[in-house]
């Protein structure tokens, strides 16, 4: 017979990877599939990074490294923690992973009881909820909307918090939506935090440098709390390296050293070639990336112009990220010729099976009634998917 251990059934897998593989079946037999269900640029890494890793490999970095990553890699990230935003770190509060996913991970494991509750402001990314029912603790999900442009209020923090609040997981720019927190509404946020000095926020700033227009502010530059708060980040997105596999914390010297600890019995330190690469990408000033986000922002005024004539679609311009977040809940109890559509994941499944374009329904991201379309994708592509879109919608009665 067999048996898994129980925690195996805490955790789901992300609808996201789910959509994907749906996605193939169809490829498989011989639909032309467009895959907007992605949360990775289209681009290849620029090429600057990838002299940086060859050259590791030539000169033989093929052996075991520090755990929290190389000591000139963590002072690189220190010293662009100064230059971007303004933060002071030495680099023994540095953790270098294998992806900001096992950044977050180490924060997770390394402060969360089971029990103890955990804050996640809706949309979420996938993993955080996740993350926290491995720990067997408890997500305390704070519901937000479009109108409040996606975003928690002071009020409904406070009002979260109790003596059990261990954590909040908060992401800027954010996945799904790609809501951005300003520098005013993050100082009313902090306040609330220095209320509970044994209450951390894990601040997610994995899309940082994919914004348009609006100012970046990391939470861990207000002093107040900067011992609270565990700053994420990583190459995947900013640098076009999902696949390279690198993240990164700033975090206070314990819990960087227990996030330390706790990695040395996992994965020890990440892929020596992508730490030295790593070097590279983020001692280049943002501007070695413009020319990505340069393109983004034609392809987010684009979707934004071409959902925008869908009926029934409701739209948010993200200030950062590469997704479309609409609110389709005015098409729910519509239906085609052969269904109805009852959920955005009803709505996301009849997008996929009729106009073969892959999507993610909200429910993923705790929010009902939306679904987000990436656009890391080609112009043409991402044309050519809004008018399948489009005409499928056009379908339901
Ligand atoms: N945080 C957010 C908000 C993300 O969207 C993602 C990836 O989709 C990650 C973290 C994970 O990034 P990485 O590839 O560095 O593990």
């Amino acid at each position: 017979m067999q048996q898994l251990a129980q925690r195996v059934g805490l955790v789901e897998m992300p609808m996201t990877i789910e959509m994907s593989r749906k996605g193939r079946e169809l490829e498989a037999k011989g639909h032309d599939v467009i895959a907007l269900n992605l949360g990775e640029p289209d681009f290849d890494t620029p090429d600057f990074i990838k002299e940086a890793a060859k050259k590791a490999i030539d000169d033989n970095f093929s052996h075991y490294m520090p755990v929290a990553g190389f000591a000139d890699l963590r002072q690189a990230i220190c010293d662009k923690l100064k230059r971007d935003n303004g933060l002071t770190y030495t680099p023994n509060e540095i953790v270098v992973s294998t992806g900001a996913k096992q950044s977050i991970a180490n924060a997770v494991l390394s402060l969360v009881n089971p029990g103890d509750e955990v804050i996640v402001p809706a949309p979420y990314w996938v993993s955080y909820v996740e993350l926290v029912k491995l720990v067997e603790a408890t997500p305390i999900v704070l519901p937000t909307t479009m109108q409040g442009g996606f975003k928690i209020t002071p009020d409904q923090l406070r009002e979260a918090m109790n003596a059990k609040s261990k954590v909040m997981l908060l992401s800027s720019p954010n996945n799904p939506c790609g809501a951005m927190y300003s520098r005013e509404e993050l100082a009313a946020l902090a306040e609330v935090i220095a209320t509970k000095k044994d209450f951390y926020v894990v601040y997610d700033e994995i899309y940082e440098l994919i914004t348009y227009g609006t100012e970046h502010v990391s939470l861990a530059s207000f002093a107040e709390i900067k011992d609270q708060v565990i700053t994420v980040n990583g190459l995947s997105k900013s640098f076009a390296m999902t696949g390279w596999r690198l993240g990164y914390m700033a975090a206070p010297k314990f819990i960087a050293d227990a996030c330390d600890k706790l990695q040395s019995q996992f994965t020890s330190g990440t892929n020596s070639i992508a730490q030295r690469a790593a070097i590279a990408a983020v001692s280049a000033p943002p501007s070695s990336v413009k020319y990505m986000v340069d393109e983004f922002a034609n392809r987010r005024q684009l979707m934004f112009n071409l959902l925008s004539e869908i009926p029934g679609f409701k739209l948010y311009l993200p200030d950062g990220a590469f997704y479309m977040f609409v609110d389709v809940s005015d098409l729910l109890g519509k239906s085609s010729p052969t269904e109805k559509i009852n959920t955005a994941l009803d709505f996301s499944m009849y997008l996929l099976n009729t106009a073969f374009v892959s999507s993610v329904p909200g429910e993923a991201f705790g929010l009902n009634g939306y679904v987000r379309f990436s656009f890391a994708a080609s112009i043409n592509v991402l044309t050519e998917a809004c008018s399948r879109i489009k005409t499928a919608v056009l379908n339901l009665k």
